[in-house]
């Protein structure tokens, strides 16, 4: 397969190499036991990846967004999964964007050199769903502590993480006041947290992606933890938006490669009726337009990455990157299981995991129906419909 990706040939090397000590193998017994990939999470710190987005005078590398994607692409491609780790690179900028100086000389140096793990972002709730803003997790001040109650769900990482990006409500919704007012975010320390008011159930998923549900009961949090302004949390959350939204579609470009180049080998070196089933058409064909959707989704977010570079606000096209590189990761992967035959089934071919895993795209970390919601009335101008 032509190689599309034309810029970070030596970060992509590097991670390439790095992702080769942890081969297929390695995922699946990670898969079947539902594990964290904890050496493979603190390998990338060791190296220095997690920190890539990190100004260097936090002692990060103070590499620009579309690093970030050729990393988290290439993991993907060599046929792992970033999951475990990704959101460290977006869940970051909200400390970088609106925390303190305080906080940010307090954290980000430890987050850079991988003494602190932020990889928990808590947002989803059990009876709000998208709707953010109808959440109801609250947190009221007493002294010096905001008194945090209610609870999360699909936290990942939580049991992997030491900081929570947490999002709460601080001001209780009253008449005619906006849904996304009076929300705030606050940097948890689940250290201290846990057993003191915080409560982590992991939750079994299709996938292996360490996600958990997590209850407070009034759980202590310093006011001194509360990032930026109180009330203009949800304003927060949606700033970082476009950066998650791009890398996501990174992993998926990632899948898709990863699925392609998986399903043109088999069809090639299978032989079935006396020669190679990628010589029929009806196996060829789907690979090949499999190929096209994943070169025009990587052109998409090629386009958000140069935007978002520039300094833009870039949501319909990184709302777009994120649509185009799931469909394109799905579709591959849907044709790589069927190019496969029985073998996509089994579980020594990887393709099976990679299904399942690049599935949660479709819904995660937004679903395909709230971005063509915002397509429709932002982009289009067709009347709001929720
Ligand atoms: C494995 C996993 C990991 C996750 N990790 C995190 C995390 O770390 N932190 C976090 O905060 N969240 C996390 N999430 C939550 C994730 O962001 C949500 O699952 C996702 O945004 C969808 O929300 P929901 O599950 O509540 O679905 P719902 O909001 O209940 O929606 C259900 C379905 O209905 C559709 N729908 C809803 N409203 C409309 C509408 N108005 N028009 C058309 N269709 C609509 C949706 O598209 C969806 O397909 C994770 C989820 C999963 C599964």
């Amino acid at each position: 397969m032509p190689d599309t990706s034309n810029k970070y040939d030596d970060i992509r090397n590097a991670v390439n190499k790095l992702c080769l000590q942890f081969p297929g193998e390695y995922w699946r017994r990670i898969d079947r036991d539902m594990a964290y990939p904890k050496d493979f999470v603190n390998a990338l710190t060791e190296a220095g990846w997690l920190a890539a987005l990190i100004p260097e005078e936090y002692d990060g590398a103070g590499l620009p967004l579309s690093a970030g994607a050729a990393i988290l692409e290439e993991i993907h491609r060599s046929g792992g999964n970033a999951g475990a780790c990704h959101a460290q690179m977006y869940t970051m900028g909200t400390l970088l964007r609106h925390g303190s100086a305080e906080q940010k000389q307090q954290y980000l140096p430890e987050i850079a050199n991988g003494t602190l793990r932020l990889q928990a972002f808590g947002v989803t709730e059990p009876s709000s769903g998208t709707d953010t803003g109808a959440l109801k997790t609250r947190a009221t001040i007493e002294g010096d502590n905001f008194v945090v109650n209610g609870q999360k769900i699909w936290t990942s990482r939580a049991e992997h993480s030491d900081l929570m990006i947490l999002l709460v409500r601080t001001t209780p919704l009253s008449e005619g006041m906006k849904k996304t007012h009076g929300l705030s975010v606050l940097l948890v320390d689940m250290r201290e947290a846990v057993g003191n008011g915080l409560t982590i159930r992991p939750i079994r998923t299709m996938m292996n992606h360490a996600t958990t549900e997590v209850f407070f009961d009034n759980l202590r949090v310093p006011v001194k933890n509360l990032i930026g302004e109180e009330g203009s949390g949800f304003k927060y959350i949606l700033s970082g938006m476009n950066a998650e939204r791009i890398l996501i579609a990174s992993e998926c470009i990632g899948d898709a490669k990863w699925f392609i180049e998986k399903a043109v080998n088999y069809a090639g070196d299978r032989n079935v009726f006396g020669r190679a089933i990628g010589q029929n058409q009806g196996v060829q064909f789907p690979i090949a337009r499999a190929y096209a959707n994943m070169r025009a989704a990587e052109l998409m977010v090629n386009e958000a990455l140069r935007l978002y570079e520039l300094g833009e606000n870039p949501g319909a096209e990184a709302n777009m990157a994120k649509l185009l590189a799931a469909d394109a990761s799905n579709e591959a992967a849907n044709v790589t299981v069927q190019t496969h035959g029985g073998f996509g089934f089994a579980e020594e071919f990887d393709v099976e995991r990679k299904f399942r895993e690049t599935r949660l795209y479709q819904v995660a970390p937004i679903s395909t129906n709230l971005i063509l919601s915002y397509l429709s009335e932002h982009v289009l101008g067709l009347p709001r419909s929720y």
